[in-house]
């Protein structure tokens, strides 16, 4: 789904990211941690096509983006990838339905299908009884879900979430992660930007940055720097 290859990003002359290789597989479930700074959101952002790198190859979807203009790839964006952030901006004062519905408002579609397809997606994050609450009506771990419902709205094939949990305390949390399990056992590929060691630790794969560089990670089983320093090049 997502294959990075020597990729960079530089702000200025701040490395953000430097040669990244990351191979991510249809239906995985894989955390990205590592301290403030090192690179999280910029990795993110990259595979979510919202930026694109200084350096090196990005294929989603099997499309090489280099090859995509800006409006091809905003439409293989829309198709393809549902975005969770860690600050959840729900409207004050719209029902939960409506904006989840919202997400569609530019699909074309007409306005009671999606009003059912949002509710279907409020179901399947189990709120099928806050379909007409309001933000100040839910709670933390509740308005994160119905953002999870809006980024799931359209059955995308992958999900980044950026510290989806970071605004919640554990509980919600752990609510909030046995939802992206779920949503990883329907077939979605879910990568998980997280602080919390614990939530990582639960993850079938770890991607650890530091300062901009992939300094482990569990399904390749080595450090990058142990591999350079065997002499191989990858
Ligand atoms: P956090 O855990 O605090 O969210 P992060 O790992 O997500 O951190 P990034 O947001 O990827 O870190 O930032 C990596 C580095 O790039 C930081 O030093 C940051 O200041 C810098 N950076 C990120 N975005 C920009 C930008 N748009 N312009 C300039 N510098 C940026
Ligand atoms: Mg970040």
């Amino acid at each position: 789904v997502v294959d990075l290859s020597g990729v960079s990003k530089s702000y200025g002359d701040l490395a953000a990211l430097r040669s990244a290789d990351l191979v991510i597989h249809h239906g995985e479930l894989l955390a990205v941690v590592g301290p403030s700074g090192s690179g999280k959101s910029t990795l993110l952002n990259i595979m979510g096509t919202l930026d694109r790198p200084s350096e090196g190859k990005v294929r989603i979807g099997g499309h090489d983006i280099d090859e995509l203009r800006d409006r091809d790839l905003s439409a293989l964006r829309a198709a393809t990838i549902g975005f969770v952030f860690q600050q959840f901006h729900l409207a004050p004062g719209i029902p939960a339905l409506d904006s989840v519905a919202d997400g569609l408002l530019y699909s074309g579609r007409p306005r009671a299908e999606r009003r059912e397809l949002a509710e279907r997606a409020l179901r399947r994050v189990g709120l099928g009884l806050r379909l007409y609450h309001e933000p100040h009506q839910l709670s933390g771990g509740e308005k994160q879900r119905v953002a999870i419902a809006r980024a799931v709205l359209g059955d995308p094939p992958l999900l980044l979430a950026d510290e989806p949990t970071g605004a919640l305390d554990s509980r919600s949390g752990a609510v909030v992660m046995e939802l992206l399990h779920e949503l990883q056992e329907a077939g979605t590929t879910v990568v998980v930007i997280t602080h919390d060691r614990d939530i990582a630790a639960l993850l079938p794969r770890e991607v650890r940055l530091k300062d901009g560089r992939i300094e482990h990670d569990s399904a390749v089983g080595a450090a990058a720097g142990e591999l350079t320093a065997t002499g191989s090049t990858r």
